[in-house]
């Protein structure tokens, strides 16, 4: 344990911006990138992560190796468990916390759908108890999902579009998660900025979206199947590249203004804010396989089915004009780009007898 204390004092020291970051989440996709930039950039960073078994825990212990030898230490444990929080709360005056843990994924909701309420909900509101009670107050960035626009039908989806209408438990928790943020803001003074991040994909990503297990299967020869939407409507995704969703991570931690605390009218009133950060040209999954067959020298071999109502939406595209004004957010890697790069640490990563080594 005192071992541990030292590591965690060493990681979250703040290097010259005076910023120093709790990162929930930081063994997954997009927080390993996350608190790899943030360390990167000379900030100090701590990981949390439950290692939970959603999908493969090799990776996320890969991810997490990658981290440590990068100067992130990761602690192991649950965002609801609020005595650990508040030690490490007790033990680090973060300035921000980056919360990234979540269940994701739409579909297995329909098998775990407690995981949801549990890490969505619950784990929103400890990680939210913990920094309001916390000395200094930190500023808190947080996941939402694009999900939140559910069927709204007006495209492309603005921060101000309507999301009443969710199609999966996924995006209720969500939707829950922005409402429970709204309630910290007011009543405690916490600053909070919730990121709408729209199908994020690349290198280190995760293994139960489609682009991944897409390409594990056109490389073994498995059937795909490739969802046609109601009408014989084409299924596509605002698919958003990793490094474009780093970067308005910690433009959203750089811009985020302090918590005020209780009272905090008085001090002025804390922010509330929510951005899409997607890609803005949604692609047909049809032209995401075909992108992956060049990539991969390798033909799919392809089933189109009626896609189920399973929680997933046909469409989705991003309007990022506010993040854009507000955050100084330019997505920047196109489709085909971004890909390369996923097929790259794919073949990498999964080729056999090679170290899983590489950098985040
Ligand atoms: P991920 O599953 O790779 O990362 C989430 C991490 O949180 C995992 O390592 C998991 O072990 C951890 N975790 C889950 N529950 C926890 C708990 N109770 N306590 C501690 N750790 C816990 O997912 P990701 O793709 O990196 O997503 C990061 C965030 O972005 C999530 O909030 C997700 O809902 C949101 N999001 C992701 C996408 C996307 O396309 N990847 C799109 C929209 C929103």
């Amino acid at each position: 344990r005192v071992r541990s204390s030292a590591r965690i004092r060493q990681s979250s020291r703040s290097g010259r911006r005076g910023i120093s970051v709790l990162v929930t989440g930081a063994a997954g996709f997009v927080g390993s990138h996350v608190a790899g930039a943030l360390k990167r950039r000379g900030d100090g960073v701590l990981g949390l992560d439950n290692f939970n078994d959603y999908y493969e825990p090799s990776l996320k212990r890969a991810r997490q190796l990658q981290l440590e030898n990068a100067g992130v230490f990761v602690v192991e444990g649950d965002i609801n468990d609020g005595a650990l929080l508040r030690k490490l709360f007790d033990v680090v005056p973060f300035t921000h916390v980056m919360h990234l843990a979540a269940q994701a994924g739409v579909r297995y909701a329909m098998r775990n759908p407690s995981s949801y309420v549990h890490s969505n909900v619950a784990g929103l509101v400890s990680v939210l108890e913990a920094a309001k009670s916390a000395a200094p107050q930190p500023a808190v960035v947080w996941a939402s999902s694009s999900s939140v626009y559910g069927l709204n039908s007006k495209v492309p989806f603005s921060e101000s579009d309507r999301t009443d209408r969710p199609a999966s438990l996924y995006a209720a928790t969500k939707k829950a998660g922005e409402e429970i943020a709204h309630v910290y803001n007011h009543i405690y003074g916490l600053s909070i900025t919730g990121l709408r991040f729209f199908t994020v994909y690349g290198p280190w990503g995760r293994p139960d979206m489609a682009y991944f297990f897409f390409t594990k299967d056109i490389l073994r020869g498995k059937s795909i199947s490739i969802f046609e939407g109601p009408d014989h409507a084409t299924v596509a995704r605002d698919f958003t590249f990793i490094d474009d969703i780093v970067d308005g991570c910690i433009a959203a931690l750089d811009t985020a203004g302090k918590s005020t605390g209780t009272g905090g009218k008085k001090r002025g009133p804390a922010q509330l804010r929510v951005f899409n950060l997607g890609n803005t040209s949604p692609v047909p999954v049809s032209e995401l396989v075909r992108i992956l067959e060049k990539l991969l020298k390798k033909k799919a071999v392809k089933k189109i089915v009626k896609m189920p109502r399973n929680g997933d939406v046909p469409f989705t595209h991003a309007n990022v004009s506010l993040a854009q004004r507000e955050l100084g957010y330019r997505p920047a890697t196109d489709l085909q780009t971004g890909l390369k790069r996923f097929v790259k640490w794919y073949l990498e990563y999964y080729s056999p007898g090679v170290k899983k080594i590489g950098s985040i």
